[in-house]
């Protein structure tokens, strides 16, 4: 039978109590099925979540067909009740990338009409890819926008409709899957199906930030940040700003002129050096030459 997805339900559930159906022993590792679990297995661009099952600690979390194995560090007895306690801050950053990214792509498909074909969250940044290029304005815009999304606090909801209702429906991501689909509402902005964990309002997300575009397979590459990780990445690069202009003399929104001018300078010095031996090699010379 399916795992029971606790989390479809209620993403906020960092602790909760299950049964162990199966125990499978893989080269020093244990893989368990629970009958119930608020783990998130990876899937949909949105990675696996951690945290404890027991004294065991979970390292990976997979659904195969309904069913989710928890890959774990010590065997866990079928039959018996396991607490399981997630890696909450984490996850709860996952959600906050997650809607951030369903809000940027809801509104490039309004505005620009490409599609979301890739997304990936990885542990630098978030990438999503788009069969569409855009320019660092267009970006900038962009960006405004999802922000705006995040003041304005809407609500973010998951429904289940059925077939009937979805086929009169627009959404991103719209296909032909067996099963139930889900769909991510986020209002005002986006409706998408979606199998992941979000936030239950955009004024959580705290902050979308767009950190680059790059072209890629005849589209764009963006990669963007939000919530606690798009806050550690300012700190990151001001702290960094801050340094440099301050090695410089300058202010910190002048830094990049005088890096520019520091780089035309060491130009000149590099051809002045190389002059300056081609001279000093000629005097040598002469000076062998008078010696001899
Ligand atoms: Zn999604």
């Amino acid at each position: 039978m399916n795992t029971v997805k606790l989390y479809e339900a209620d993403a906020y559930l960092g602790e909760f109590t299950a049964t162990v159906k199966k125990c499978i022993s893989e080269a020093g590792i244990y893989k368990v099925e629970l009958d119930q679990t608020a783990f998130y297995p990876e899937g949909g661009g949105q990675p696996a979540d951690q945290g404890t099952l027991g004294d065991a600690r979970v390292l990976d979390v997979q659904e195969v067909d309904g069913t989710i194995w928890h890959t774990v560090t010590q065997l866990l007895e079928p039959g018996t009740e396991v607490v399981g306690k997630l890696d909450f801050e984490r996850r709860f950053s996952n959600m906050q990338n997650h809607s951030g990214e369903h809000i940027v792509s809801g509104i490039i498909a309004r505005e620009y009409g490409y599609h979301n074909v890739g997304f990936h969250m990885g542990s630098e940044a978030v990438t999503v890819d788009f069969d569409g290029v855009l320019t660092k304005e267009q970006l900038f815009e962009i960006e405004q926008q999802a922000n705006d999304a995040v003041l304005r606090n809407v609500p973010i909801t998951a429904s289940l409709p059925d077939r009937e209702e979805l086929a009169q429906m627009e959404y991103r991501s719209k296909k032909e899957i067996e099963g139930q689909v889900r769909l991510i509402t986020v209002e005002g902005y986006d409706c998408c199906a979606c199998c992941g964990t979000h936030v239950s309002s955009t004024g959580e997300i705290r902050l979308i930030k767009l950190l680059g575009v790059q072209n890629y397979k005849g589209g764009v590459r963006i990669s963007m940040l939000c919530g606690e990780k798009a806050f550690r990445d300012y700190l990151i690069k001001h702290t960094n700003l801050v340094g440099i202009a301050q090695l410089l003399s300058v202010k910190p929104e002048e830094a990049g002129d005088a890096v520019v001018r520091l780089k035309e300078k060491n130009i000149e010095l590099k051809k002045e050096l190389k002059q300056l031996k081609k001279q000093l090699y000629i005097l040598e010379q002469e000076g062998k030459a008078q010696d001899s």
